[in-house]
């Protein structure tokens, strides 16, 4: 499943808690598929996750990959904004 879709799903199963929501700063824990937690955080526009895949392949341009997690978040953020 693409990571999109999984986000997706995390985010409908309610899987996303704001710990902060600020204009520069937002701060989220996701709970993944086998309940284990991760944190997200978006400062200065960069988004991060502390999962192994984002660590992975954010290696050599970070910032510049988007995981399960995020994406959680982002259908997060877009549904606080409407
Ligand atoms: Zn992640």
């Amino acid at each position: 499943m693409a990571r999109i879709d999984e986000g997706l799903k995390l985010y409908k199963k309610g899987n996303v808690k704001v710990e902060l929501f600020d204009d520069d700063l937002m701060i989220f824990t996701v709970k993944g598929s086998k309940d284990e937690k991760y944190q997200i955080s978006m400062n200065e526009n960069m988004w991060l996750c502390d999962c192994d895949d984002y660590q992975f392949r954010s290696e050599r341009e970070p910032g510049s990959f988007i995981c399960k997690h995020i994406w959680a978040v982002l259908f997060e953020v877009m549904e606080m904004k409407n």
